[in-house]
């Protein structure tokens, strides 16, 4: 079981080696492929694409050739290709009147928190509002330090943004074996990973780790599988070549699926009580802390204190006035709007702000501690 059919939210990303043809985007495989995801999202499925083929088609338009290219080259490429590739994306989903929207990431963007909320919530209204959301990298702005320079990588990071349960990685090969395919007959396909054990790691750094053409090869599928798993995430890795690859694999086509490690949800909440440092401090009275306990959102009316400059977006602690730690979770308003707002009822938090953006902190984002120890 691949988790495909269940799955409520799903990743796919789909390489350059299977986007573009002889004569550009390979308009043939995208119609089915489009076909493929409009049947999940018909079974109420929500799905998002990480693309690549920016560059490869941006070298076409600007006859690059196929030498190696300078970084700089990298990025007109990609310039003149993005634009190709998300046209291409629209055609494939119009028969299917969803409408394709680019979101271009860079790694800050998934990795520093706020920018990682902002470009999360918008992620988020595009999949409300029904749009098919199709990532890249933003490599017309990215330097060499700062890229991700594969997209296994940046679609394992999207999945652990939007509590995804299944990233499909389509590549050029059905999955990880413990050797070469190509060189070894006598080597073996790993049908389910429970955990990525250093022996796995081996397989895929030795003579597996350029497996596949495109920029990630199987060392670039595992460090991806690696980031999924520990946000709750299960990765499938199979071959995209089929014409409906989502399909095929929910038929028992041959695929390596490394299990999550743990749930999105579980995964957020410890990374919100472990991972970031609280830059304020709410104090709610005992109504609040009850509610709070019982899993409810922390509404401004319960809160008798605020301390600390934090932003929108910032991690806080939440306290009860005895001073005992309630949990940690992220806040939805800046220091100074939770100190006017404070003790307000939530009907008249527009009259007092110009704005509502709903509780101060959500029972989503409110990591719950107990006994002084945080947990999920
Ligand atoms: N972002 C690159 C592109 O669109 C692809 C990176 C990759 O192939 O993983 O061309």
């Amino acid at each position: 079981m691949s988790g495909l059919a269940t799955a409520r939210r799903i990743v796919v990303k789909v390489g350059s080696s299977l986007l573009i043809g002889q004569d550009g985007a390979n308009a043939h495989w995208l119609a089915a492929f489009a076909a493929d995801v409009a049947r999940l999202r018909s079974r109420g499925q929500q799905v998002l694409v990480v693309s690549s083929g920016a560059v490869a088609l941006g070298r076409r338009r600007l006859a690059l050739g196929r030498r190696a290219l300078t970084l700089p080259e990298k990025q007109a490429a990609a310039a003149a290709g993005q634009s190709a590739l998300m046209r291409a994306w629209e055609e494939a989903f119009e028969p299917h009147t969803v409408t394709a929207a680019q979101i271009l990431l860079t790694r800050d963007d998934t990795e520093v928190r706020r920018r990682w909320l902002n470009a999360r919530a918008t992620v988020e209204t595009l999949l409300s509002l029904g749009a098919l959301p199709v990532v890249n990298e933003n490599d017309t702005v990215v330097t060499e330090e700062l890229r991700y320079g594969d997209n296994d990588r940046l679609a394992a990071r999207v999945a652990q943004m939007i509590g995804a349960d299944v990233l499909v990685l389509l590549s050029d090969v059905d999955g990880l074996y413990n050797a070469d395919p190509r060189s070894d007959a006598s080597a073996e396909h790993l049908p389910r990973i429970g955990r990525i054990t250093p022996e796995i790691d081996a397989m895929a750094g030795g003579a597996n780790s350029g497996a596949g053409v495109g920029t990630g090869g199987m060392a670039t599928k595992l460090a991806a599988a690696k980031i999924a798993s520990a946000a709750g995430c299960a990765t499938v890795i199979t071959l995209g070549t089929r014409p409906s690859p989502l399909l095929s694999v929910e038929e028992g086509a041959r695929a390596t699926i490394i299990e999550p490690s743990t749930t999105p949800k579980a995964a957020y909440k410890a990374w919100i009580a472990g991972s970031l440092a609280p830059a304020g401090t709410l104090t709610v009275d005992t109504g609040a802390a009850n509610a709070l306990r019982r899993g409810k959102s922390l509404l401004a009316a319960g809160v008798r204190a605020v301390d600390g400059r934090f932003e929108k977006g910032d991690a806080v602690l939440v306290r009860d006035e005895a001073g005992h730690e309630i949990g940690r979770g992220i806040v939805r308003y800046e220091a100074g709007h939770a100190g006017q707002i404070c003790g307000l009822r939530s009907e008249a938090i527009e009259a007092a702000l110009g704005y509502t953006a709903g509780p101060l902190i959500h029972a989503d984002d409110l990591a719950l501690s107990a006994h002084g120890a945080v947990v999920g």
